[in-house]
């Protein structure tokens, strides 16, 4: 591989990703549109004409939008890559700071601090203008900014610890640092999925048992029926910032954890709740959690090892626009810029891979609907489900393709099929 050739390869795969995106953008848009005049026979009694035009214009305006960001997104990678952007933040580490392992972690962040700041713009305006202008949001500056300081603290707190320790594997342990780097990287997740319900998630939202007390016997008599026990039902107070309602479970063995959202609670039947929980329940019966883990355990490690081949190649710096420096204390900021360049441009070529997990997905969402009704009734759980699409104004009527290639959960109308088997 030559220099000239990566770059070629970069660019390529960087120009098709974002044709496909926007290829893909423009078919839901157009398929939306051509669907907009009636609510799909399936559907009628349970959604009106309104509804499902709001549905529509939402779900069109969160198309639209994102096109803008799709190019903002490449031209900034590029501009970071090939454009020097990477390079002269590189020179500027090395002018100003002496250790080099603070030279690499600072332009990790440095990075880091730019993007979030040039994407920041796009949050803001997906968040107080199209889901506030569909009456969606509920969040205020004042809010918005505290998260984000919070965000930032944890980031430090749990991110900073975790590069340097990777950053220092990298340098001292030889050629299979991509093996000490994993355990730690799976080490790190593991804590994380322990500490997230009761100490991260409670910095953003508001946990209460819950009280109703005639929901709650309903919920343990299936809970028993599944052989499931679980440390606790929790209400969220969702509602504090969006009205999309939702429920899941968080954490594994002893802290594991059942969450409502309040605005789930408000709209749904008692035994709609329970279809709805027994279809979460699906998931955990399957395992898709546990094979979800694995399976990114496993691809984390191919990546650490693909990453491992790539840092010796002059042409892989060379290739993304950036020329190292030669001299020995240089070694470790070829490591950091090593470390930054792969993940920066990983997304890049795993896109492809969208598709599959999407595939994977939605089988699963199969299974759990399957289980969900076999232990309860399944026409609560398609009505529910309905309830979901019309309160979060999703569209009845995604593009085929579209749907195929990114979303996580099956189009309402094979769905729900599905569960009544017809
Ligand atoms: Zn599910």
């Amino acid at each position: 591989m030559t220099t000239s050739i990566f770059t070629t390869f970069f660019v390529g795969a960087l120009l098709l990703s974002t044709f496909i995106k926007l290829w893909l953008a423009r078919r839901q848009l157009q398929y939306i549109n051509a669907h907009r005049a009636q609510v799909p026979e399936a559907f009628r009694e349970q959604i009106n004409l309104a509804s499902h035009q709001k549905a529509a214009d939402y779900t069109s305006a969160k198309i639209v939008y994102p096109c803008f960001p799709i190019v903002f997104e490449m031209l900034v990678l590029l501009a970071f890559t090939l454009g020097g952007g990477i390079q002269l933040l590189s020179n500027w580490a090395l002018a100003t700071f002496h250790s080099t392992m603070l030279q690499g972690v600072s332009i990790i962040i440095a990075v880091l601090l730019i993007s979030s700041i040039l994407e920041a713009p796009f949050e803001l305006y997906s968040t107080f203008v199209i889901e506030a202008r569909f009456g969606f949001n509920k969040m205020t500056l004042g809010l918005y900014l505290l998260d984000a300081l919070k965000g930032i603290l944890l980031g430090t707190i749990l991110g900073l610890p975790l590069l340097l320790g990777v950053l220092w594997l990298m340098e001292k342990m030889g050629s299979l640092w991509w093996v000490y780097v994993w355990g730690v990287w799976i080490s790190f997740n593991l804590l994380l999925l322990f500490i997230y319900p009761n100490f991260i998630a409670p910095l953003f939202n508001k946990f209460q048992p819950l009280q109703d007390d005639t929901l709650k016997a309903r919920i343990d008599a299936l809970m028993q029926r599944c052989g499931f026990t679980s440390s606790g039902l929790f209400v969220m107070d969702g509602s504090k910032r969006s009205t999309h309602g939702n429920a899941y479970f968080t954490g594994f063995g002893k802290t594991k954890r059942i969450v409502f959202f309040d605005t789930l609670l408000q709209r749904l039947t008692p035994s709609e709740i329970d279809s709805v929980l027994a279809h979460e329940l699906g998931h955990f019966k399957h395992r898709h959690v546990l094979k979800r883990i694995v399976f990114t355990f496993i691809l984390s490690l191919v990546f650490l090892w693909v990453l491992a081949q790539l840092m010796q190649a002059d042409w892989f710096y060379q290739g993304l626009g950036v020329y190292l420096h030669s001299s020995d204390a240089a070694h470790t900021q070829s490591t950091a810029l090593a470390l930054l360049l792969f993940f920066m441009v990983l997304p890049v070529f795993s896109f492809l891979l969208q598709p599959v997990t999407s595939f994977y997905s939605r089988k699963h969402e199969f299974e759990a609907d399957s289980y969900a009704a076999s232990q309860t009734n399944a026409n609560d759980l398609s009505t529910a489900l309905v309830k979901l699409y019309q309160d979060n104004a999703k569209t009845l009527t995604p593009d085929p393709l579209y749907a195929k290639f990114y979303e996580s959960h099956p189009p309402a109308l094979e769905r729900i099929a599905h569960l009544t088997g017809k």
